[in-house]
């Protein structure tokens, strides 16, 4: 946890304004959380405090609500979903399982079930990852090849699920896969070539890791244009979700579904207030303020 965090989490929590949202403005909507690779011993604290607040249901009834009237989806719906498909995720299937808990992992399909490894998690630096995102994606992976990563290395450590891994979870019916791309690429930063390749194939590759069709994708780093939501249509997608900040209802386009970040470890106040999207409006609200303040020269 950032030191911002520590410092604000407990005075938002004690405020209250976790409570007054989740009986508000979360109250008739579908709230939608993303997690990565989280610790085993926080998500099953996470998972028995989450329950207690909201009700958990699949990603595939807040679809199923939306085309029949006969699906009613409960008050405070909470959809939970991880991107990715660490091989930390396995190791948390016995907690869903505990809890019966329903959830979405989206694949880098061309990294899972490989001896490959994501291009982000070679760069521990937060600045030059961030710099690196916004890079246009052959610069970034020039930059990548100076550091000595490149894409098809083969590392002794296997950091990501397995294809066994993936059929248990689909097996168990309370895991749904979805797509991430292929190598996670900043999706706007790719030629027109590179970005219909990392959709479309995607797609092919998880239905042939998970034997079931595949109809979401969640945008690497929740970065998406126009360009590539038309490419996610035409490739037969049905759905998208981003990192845009907010709630889902019946009328939120499908191919920009809202998403709130989750913790991976720390804190159940922590956990609560960014689930509530306290924290991620308070930052999009800092975050203007600091552009007004930019802009107006202060
Ligand atoms: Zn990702």
């Amino acid at each position: 946890m950032t030191f911002t965090s520590k410092l604000l989490t407990p005075g938002l929590r004690s405020m209250g304004i976790s409570w007054v949202i989740r009986h508000t403005l979360q109250r008739k909507k579908t709230t939608i959380l993303m997690f990565h690779r989280p610790e085993s011993q926080f998500f099953d604290k996470a998972i028995t405090a989450l329950k207690r607040r909201y009700n958990i249901i699949p990603l595939s009834t807040y679809f199923e609500s939306i085309k029949s009237k006969e699906v009613k989806l409960p008050e405070r719906a909470l959809v939970l979903t991880f991107d990715d498909g660490w091989a930390e995720n396995f190791g948390i299937f016995p907690i869903l399982k505990k809890h019966h808990v329903p959830v979405t992992i989206f694949l880098i399909s061309g990294i899972v079930n490989t001896m490959h490894h994501p291009w982000f998690y070679k760069v521990k630096d937060r600045a030059f990852k961030k710099e690196l995102k916004e890079m246009s994606d052959s610069t970034r992976l020039a930059a990548l090849k100076r550091l000595g990563f490149e894409e098809n290395q083969i590392f002794e450590e296997r950091i990501m699920l397995n294809k066994e891994e993936i059929q248990s979870m689909v097996e168990s019916g309370l895991v749904e896969f979805g797509a991430h791309t292929l190598t996670h690429p900043i999706l706007p930063r790719c030629s027109d070539s590179k970005a219909a390749k990392e959709i479309q194939q995607s797609k092919e590759s998880t239905e042939a890791l998970t034997h079931a069709p595949c109809k979401l994708l969640s945008f690497p780093n929740g970065e998406y244009s126009e360009r590539d939501i038309r490419i996610c249509k035409k490739a037969g997608f049905e759905a998208a979700l981003t990192l845009d900040t907010g709630f889902n209802t019946g009328n939120t386009d499908h191919f920009r579904l809202k998403r709130l970040s989750a913790p991976d470890n720390g804190t159940i106040s922590e956990l609560l207030v960014k689930a509530s999207g306290a924290w991620a409006y308070f930052k999009v609200f800092s975050g203007q303020q600091q552009r007004v303040r930019r802009h107006s020269g202060l």
